[in-house]
């Protein structure tokens, strides 16, 4: 095998999965194909999704909101998307909404990313250097020993296969591919809490209220980590993404608002459903009950303005409460040509996502070139340090300057 003649098929095409293939084609591997289901767009927990309102539809970030920077490696990788016009700063203000309703400005943040259409952005920018199928739903994959490739789901044979998602999804696919021990770290456990005897993998969940309304709040903050109550984080999406974020197809949007709210884990377990059917009822329940506390917290109260439309979804396996003990940032087993990338491997992050996604391909690289290096394959997990939707690290050291 050479490095210009190996394949790989990376199945997810989240942040990992296409750094991951985007590496992949700097090191010469160039007959990558990344695999999504994503009907509208890659990118998995770094998406947008459109909310239409009258004439025009708004784009609201509905699972990751901002991201920070701590590695250089990834630094680098924000330096091409903001040179692409793919990323911005948000400047603010970001902070927590303390119990007592007062707003803190988070001193300890040096700098805060994001798309600059929306978080799609970031994943349409790394897809566009890559190959994507999609929609596509892996459903199978079996390595052959004679052949030492990877049969593909009614995809073709691959070299490589490498698994850039988790939850129930990796843990199903992986369960009769024929690599035991790959198939063990990816078994998962559901849960608000961390129970720390559990040697699996543990997701929780979150459900997301996507809010327009037809005024401003004329709140002094755009993005506030909520502390007590139901609700774990509000943003002002509007302010968030400022101008070029809304595809208007005629009317007026003067003055409307768009809110992005996310429950606590604890009441995402305590209202799970099938993210894929949720039943009306609940959908109502959730909705009264996030924009009953929205106003609480808010302290906006009765004075909160009915919303003109709004949108509640459930992200079933949502941030990864624990990651796995390995210094390798990735798993490789080279005698079976098959790797895993994902936040979870790192930190529950853009950054970790995308630095998992990196080291897996140096690795596959190595590999092909003739260096065996397998990483150790221990099911062992260590808590995640993180607000409850995701890592934000911060470096004082670390401030982009954008005329670099
Ligand atoms: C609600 C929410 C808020 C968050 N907020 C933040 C935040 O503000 N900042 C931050 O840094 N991080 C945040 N995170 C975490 C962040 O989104 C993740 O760490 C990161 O996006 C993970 O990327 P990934 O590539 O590891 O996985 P994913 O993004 O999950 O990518 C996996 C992809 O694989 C696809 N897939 C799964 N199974 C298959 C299959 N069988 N065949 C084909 N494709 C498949 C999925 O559709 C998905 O597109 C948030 C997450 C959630 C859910």
């Amino acid at each position: 095998m050479s490095v210009e003649g190996s394949s790989v098929a990376i199945v997810g095409g989240g942040i990992s999965g296409l750094v991951c293939a985007v590496r992949l084609g700097q090191l010469g591997i160039r007959n990558t194909t990344v695999f999504d289901t994503g009907k509208n767009a890659p990118g998995g927990r770094c998406s947008s999704r459109l909310l239409q309102s009258g004439q025009t539809h708004y784009v609201f970030d509905h699972s990751t909101q901002y991201f920070t920077v701590t590695d250089q490696r990834f630094s680098k990788i924000v330096s091409y998307l903001h040179a692409k016009g793919a990323v911005k700063i948000w400047t603010g203000p970001i902070g927590h909404l303390r119990d007592n309703g007062q707003f803190e400005k988070d001193q300890t943040l040096t700098q805060a990313f994001v798309g600059t259409g929306g978080m799609c952005s970031i994943p349409q920018c790394l897809a566009s250097m890559v190959h994507v199928r999609r929609p596509v739903w892996v459903g199978e994959v079996v390595w052959e020993e004679g052949s030492k490739k990877w049969n593909v789901g009614g995809q073709g044979y691959f070299d490589y296969l490498v698994i850039a998602h988790n939850g129930k999804c990796a843990d199903r696919l992986m369960a009769n591919a024929g690599v035991p021990r790959i198939h063990k770290l990816l078994q998962v456990r559901f849960g608000s809490r961390l129970v720390p005897k559990d040697l699996r993998m543990q997701l929780c969940s979150l459900w997301v209220l996507l809010a327009i309304f037809p005024t401003s709040l004329k709140l002094k903050y755009q993005g506030a980590h909520v502390d007590g109550g139901i609700i774990s984080w509000v943003a002002n999406n509007t302010a968030k993404l400022s101008a070029g974020t809304t595809q208007s197809t005629g009317g007026s949007c003067v003055g409307q608002e768009c809110w992005t709210v996310f429950s606590t884990r604890d009441f995402a377990a305590t209202n799970k459903v099938p993210q894929e059917n949720i039943p009306p009822s609940k959908r109502r329940e959730v909705t009264n009950k996030l924009l009953s506390e929205f106003g609480r917290v808010t302290g906006l109260g009765d004075r909160l303005p009915k919303p003109s439309k709004t949108f509640v979804q459930l992200w079933g396996a949502a941030v990864p409460m624990n990651t796995l003990e390995t210094s390798e940032e990735c798993v490789f087993d080279g005698l079976h040509h098959v790797g895993v990338c994902g936040d979870w491997l790192v930190s529950p992050c853009i950054q970790g996502a995308a630095i998992s996604g990196l080291a897996l391909a140096e690795h596959i690289h190595k590999h092909a070139s003739g260096l065996g290096t397998d990483s150790p394959l221990l099911q062992k997990f260590r808590p995640a340090s993180s607000e409850m939707i995701g890592a934000f690290p911060t470096d004082p050291n670390m401030m982009f300057n954008p005329k670099k």
